[in-house]
């Protein structure tokens, strides 16, 4: 009789618990009552099912990694196409970046031909 009387008031907080909205002891008193009781569980899993739509809602920030774990397995599947990620580390240098080594790449050479010729134009006096 007490058990029972547990069992519905376990299933009655199904909702409040999968909305995370119950206080702290009622939780661990229902999970306690979960661990031990599988009649109760596969209720919660049922009425989890039936929230799925929901559940699924509350975890919209995962299809991000999700992408990004796709896209990783391809990788590392297709051994060839290693340009597509060099191309998105490019990508990510910004142009600036670019453009200042571009710069420092024409004062180098420009250094290294000021030093080197006029070793072969040097006139004596
Ligand atoms: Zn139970």
């Amino acid at each position: 009789m007490n058990a029972a009387d547990s069992h519905t008031r376990i299933v009655d907080a199904f909702s409040a618990y999968l909305e995370d909205e119950l206080a702290p002891e009622e939780k661990a008193s229902l999970e306690h009552h979960l661990s031990a009781c599988i009649q109760c569980r596969t209720s919660l899993e049922r009425f989890r099912r039936t929230l799925g739509g929901l559940g699924r809602l509350r975890q919209s920030a995962a299809p991000n990694s999700f992408l990004a774990a796709i896209q990783q397995q391809i990788h590392r599947r297709s051994r060839g196409r290693f340009f597509r990620r060099r191309w998105l580390l490019f990508g990510r240098i910004p142009f600036e970046w670019l453009s200042l080594a571009m710069i420092v790449a024409m004062l180098v050479y420009y250094l290294v031909m000021l030093q080197s010729s006029p070793t072969g134009v040097k006139p004596i006096p």
